[in-house]
């Protein structure tokens, strides 16, 4: 294959072209959720779904196909870069181009409307304000998923776009295993738990005292200031502009410093993950994360994992006293005990990390009743309110606490929620897996020497890009696919037997 295949080669400039414009959107979206004033927001939403719009059509014209179609016939070998960027070139342009642009935009409509009429409903939570909108968003998803194709559930077909492979059965399959196992541990987990008062912490703790400890401990797991900042916001996240250019974002509690310093070890490993993508690949697959699922593994493995461990604690709880003097009065094991309480409660991003997965199991085999047709939208409080006191202990009484908590589905995300439960199976995985390969692991750890995880996860996650699918890239860093069993074992460690 000649070194420079001219459909190749217009198919990486295409791309870097598109992740031009969608940085400039990722640029805007960034600044709508810091510092943009309220009166801007109609100009800038505006402005978003033009770029968006514009990168659509820069993907789906015509000419990427028949450059596609050309490289396919052009004998990349299996295994070359540009047998892993064509996969993935090739999957993503059929799902963008096999839905009819009118269905797109209905899509787009009803879910606009949708996002304003869930406001209303949780806001008075009342259900049958969303239920309308709700009808209407399963019903053209299920036709999304119908024109995009699947062998065994619609699910599927939904579930593809944000953790590529993945099937409802094989979700099942984790799910029924982790479900009786997480209920066994939240027993005594529970019991442990209540020697820990829920507010044990509660102080004052300034803004920017909390930003300068966020700030060191950032930097000690090894993000890049140089290449990254940390501002404020009212719903978290992590975005990346381009290489060289990650942005993380918390919200400070100033009675509860523990919620920005967790938010921060979380996003903070999204961005690891970000700022450990081969910049050379950047705009391709090969410079793009694997999945949600793997995404969420890297923020999960350093939120939890380390930041939640009592050789954490062991380690910074002298350096938190420096910036604020009052923890002085705990020791490290009660810092520990305080990240690590079990409390259920109604709403999933208040969880803790146990009770959080029961959370997931009920959106999922709510969502999977849903596109296969098995529960009709009316029922949905009903349900949810019966199968969460039966996962939970806890009876719903305001939706507002119940089915109508989460944004996702009232922006059309079906399919979305396993990610974060398979993000923490990945997470346990790989740090098993890590402690395998380095016998030494753990005391570089309570040392705080972060630099041998780190570079594990680069070599064996973040350098790939999408070179393998993700359960083929979980198999090649641990040697098998996601299972449950080092997560179980991890809880059992940390919350029963520690
Ligand atoms: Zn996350």
């Amino acid at each position: 294959m000649p070194a420079a295949f001219a459909p190749y080669s217009k198919l990486r400039k295409r791309a870097r072209e598109i992740a031009w414009v969608s940085g400039a959107g990722e640029m805007l979206t960034w600044d709508l959720e810091t510092y943009m004033p309220p009166k801007a927001l109609g100009f800038r939403a505006e402005q978003l779904a033009h770029l968006g719009g514009y990168t659509h059509r820069l993907f789906t014209a015509r000419k990427v196909g028949d450059w596609l179609s050309a490289c396919e016939q052009g004998g990349f070998a299996p295994d070359s870069d540009e047998a892993a960027n064509l996969r993935e070139w090739r999957r993503l342009y059929d799902r963008a181009t096999r839905l009819p642009a009118r269905l797109v935009e209905e899509f787009e409509r009803t879910r606009a409307h949708a996002r304003e009429a869930w406001k209303e409903a949780r806001q008075q939570s009342d259900f049958q304000l969303f239920k309308p909108h709700l009808e209407k968003l399963v019903a053209l998803s299920r036709r999304k998923a119908d024109c995009w194709g699947f062998a065994e559930s619609p699910y599927d077909a939904l579930a593809e776009g944000y953790e590529p492979g993945i099937r409802a059965s094989q979700l099942r399959t984790l799910f029924a295993e982790l479900r009786p196992a997480i209920a066994a541990v939240l027993g005594p987990a529970l019991e442990r738990s209540a020697a820990t008062p829920p507010d044990l912490l509660h102080g004052n703790y300034p803004l920017a005292a909390q930003q300068a400890f966020n700030q060191r401990v950032a930097e000690a797991i090894g993000f890049d200031f140089t290449a990254g900042r940390i501002d404020t916001t009212t719903h978290p996240f992590c975005a990346t502009l381009g290489p060289g250019d990650c942005r993380l974002t918390t919200r400070y509690n100033e009675h509860d410093f523990t919620r920005s310093l967790y938010g921060i070890l979380h996003e903070a490993g999204h961005g690891l993950y970000e700022q450990g993508l081969p910049a050379e690949h950047y705009g391709t697959p090969l410079g793009t994360a694997a999945s949600l699922g793997v995404h969420e593994s890297q923020s999960r493995l350093w939120e939890n994992h380390v930041g939640r461990s009592p050789a954490f604690w062991q380690h910074w709880h002298p350096v938190a006293c420096e910036h604020f003097p009052e923890l002085k009065r705990f020791t490290p094991a009660q810092l520990a005990a305080v990240a690590n309480r079990v409390s259920p409660s109604f709403i999933r991003t208040e969880a803790d990390q146990l009770t959080y997965h029961l959370h997931i199991f009920l959106r999922f085999d709510l969502e999977l009743r849903l596109m296969e047709g098995q529960l009709p939208v009316a029922d949905v409080p009903a349900y949810w309110n019966e199968e969460f006191e039966k996962l939970l202990g806890l009876k719903v009484t305001r939706d507002a606490d119940g089915c109508l908590q989460d944004i996702h589905w009232s922006i059309g995300d079906f399919g979305y929620f396993p990610t974060y439960t398979l993000g923490s199976l990945n997470a346990a995985q790989l740090v098993h897996r890590a402690a395998a390969d380095y016998p030494a692991l753990e005391s570089e750890l309570a040392r705080a020497q972060y630099g041998t995880l780190l570079s594990w996860l680069r070599e064996k996650v973040h350098r790939l890009g999408q070179r393998y699918r993700p359960q083929e890239l979980i198999q090649h860093a641990t040697g098998e696919p996601t299972r449950a069993a080092y997560y179980l074992d991890y809880v059992r460690r940390l919350l029963v037997a520690g």
